[in-house]
């Protein structure tokens, strides 16, 4: 297969960076160089600031229900081309083409929000403040925004954050991850097609030069960041220091917790899509599995029985279950953190370290584990291990499991699996965590819901989708205005 020329798209065109090689592209099924990503630079991000800055006097003043006309047509062309571009996000992440479409799903259901703009972005007022005098809230959009995105959701995570901030009035800069350029690079040809001007929207590809050449330049309003909280720390400590507004959704340890009186089969099935679906590498993923009292039992013994016989494979075939993760350098990773387990005083149930899918050799594989009997507080118990490892503890009552949850440093979602309305609603008020499931596996909110994450896995004050991000692209304007009748210093 040839490869692909990665190319940018600045001012309505698509354009060779300046930069040069960074990462090669690997089909994670199969090991093959599919392209090679440019190192980015701060040149290439210059291009595409001045771009963005050019186009934003017009665009802004383009009324909200014109705005959104690109998103209709924007939102045809995504479903037309769905297939498509899930075949393009499995080949590039390797997840299976169910979940490929699943997470474009997800994806377009924020541009179908951001459709809602008019509505959205109103302000508020109030008449006769004092005598005469009235007060009006305007949101206004805030100018060049730009985002930068992790490997794991190619597709869906660029679409938390573009159709929102373009449909408030903003123009807009992507940095994808440079381990998977291609989807978005579709995604946006797909945009240039719906007529939308020059410069709004803007792709620069590249790793670390682009991402800081955004930080730092002045006329970048705000970043929104996903990554790993190392990452997320980093973009937020320097983009706030250079005066920015900032939101950075960070790395993840998600833990479900299993009472006795929870449906065994269900329950299972449930986990193990949590724990293995995406190859494990979900920000939402379950991590960490603690049961309660009775369910230690039979939890461990149905989950083995499900995890040993997951197919792995190319994300692109029939029947695959679990696609590899991304890199080589990830499966080392894994394989590494699965050995200290086991150190630690796990027992791998079920060990994914040697798995080969046939006919894949050079693919990065790790096949479904499961460590049981890891010891609460130790390194493995609290790593982001972001593969299809799940670790299992056992608690003697639901307080005890709360209080292993509390412990960790992130704060992105946990689950709890019971036909217990009162044990589910203490875990619900009480858990700190940001997303929080009943008898869900992947408690991921909908468009219209904020993507939450508390503590070590986020930073910032408004998170992705829905109404905060419309409050993340938009600053308020209040006015105050005396129109009386008859003009007066009386009030
Ligand atoms: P990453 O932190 O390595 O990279 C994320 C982005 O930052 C990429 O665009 C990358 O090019 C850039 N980047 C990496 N290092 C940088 C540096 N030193 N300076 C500037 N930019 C840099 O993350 P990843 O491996 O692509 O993604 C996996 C991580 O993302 C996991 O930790 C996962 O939990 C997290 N994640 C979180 C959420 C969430 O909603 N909280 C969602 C998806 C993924």
């Amino acid at each position: 297969m040839a490869t692909k020329e990665i190319l940018n798209y600045i001012g309505g065109a698509w354009q060779k960076p300046v930069s040069g090689d960074g990462l090669p592209v690997i089909n994670p099924a199969t090991g093959e160089t599919i392209a090679v990503s440019p190192a980015g630079s701060q040149a290439d991000v210059e291009a595409a600031v001045q771009a963005a800055a050019a186009a934003f006097p017009e665009w802004r003043a383009v009324p909200p229900a014109e705005r959104i006309q690109y998103l209709f047509k924007f939102k045809q062309l995504l479903e037309e081309h769905f297939d498509e571009i899930a075949r393009i996000v499995t080949t590039e992440n390797g997840k299976t083409l169910a979940e490929a479409r699943g997470e474009l799903r997800r994806g377009v259901e924020n541009v179908e929000v951001a459709c809602g703009i008019p509505i959205l972005m109103q302000g508020y007022n109030l008449e006769d403040v004092a005598r005469g005098i009235d007060e009006l809230m305007f949101r206004q959009p805030l100018g060049v925004v730009a985002a930068i995105t992790p490997f794991n959701f190619p597709a869906m995570i660029p679409l938390w954050f573009l159709p929102y901030a373009i449909a408030c009035g903003n123009t807009f800069i992507l940095k994808p991850a440079d381990r998977v350029p291609l989807s978005m690079i579709r995604i946006v040809e797909l945009l240039h097609e719906t007529g939308l001007p020059a410069g709004v929207v803007n792709l620069v590809n590249g790793g670390k030069a682009a991402a800081d050449a955004l930080l730092d330049h002045p006329e970048v309003q705000a970043i929104s960041f996903v990554g790993s909280t190392p990452v997320a720390r980093y973009i937020y400590a320097r983009a706030s220091a250079n005066g920015k507004r900032v939101q950075c959704q960070g790395g993840a340890k998600n833990h479900v917790v299993i009472l006795p009186d929870a449906e065994p089969e269900t329950t299972t099935q449930i986990i193990a899509d949590s724990a293995y679906g995406c190859a494990g590498q979900r920000c939402l993923a379950v991590s960490v599995a603690v049961t309660v009292g009775d369910a230690q039992q039979w939890f461990r013994d149905s989950i083995t029985r499900t995890a040993a016989a997951m197919k792995i494979g190319d994300g692109l075939a029939q029947g695959v279950q679990m696609g590899p993760v991304i890199s080589e350098v990830s499966r080392q990773r894994i394989q590494g953190l699965i050995t200290k387990g086991t150190q630690q005083g796990a027992r791998a149930a079920v060990d994914g370290r040697d798995a080969v899918a046939a006919g894949l050799e050079h693919g990065s594989f790790v096949g479904p584990t499961v460590l049981d009997g890891v010891p609460a507080g130790s390194e493995l118990s609290e790593t982001e291990i972001f593969g299809p490892v799940l670790s299992l503890i056992h608690a003697n009552d639901v307080d005890e499991a709360m209080a292993i949850i509390a412990k960790s440093s992130y704060g992105n979602a946990s689950s709890i699996f019971t036909s217990s309305g009162a044990a589910a609603r203490k875990f619900r008020n009480l858990i700190p965590t940001g997303n929080v499931g009943v008898n869900i596996g992947v408690a991921a909110p909908m468009a219209y819901f904020p993507f939450s994450g508390w503590k070590g896995s986020f930073l910032g004050v408004l998170h992705a989708q829905g109404r905060d991000a419309v409050e993340f692209y938009t600053d308020k304007k209040v006015v105050i205005e005396r129109w009386p009748r008859e003009w007066s210093r009386k009030f």
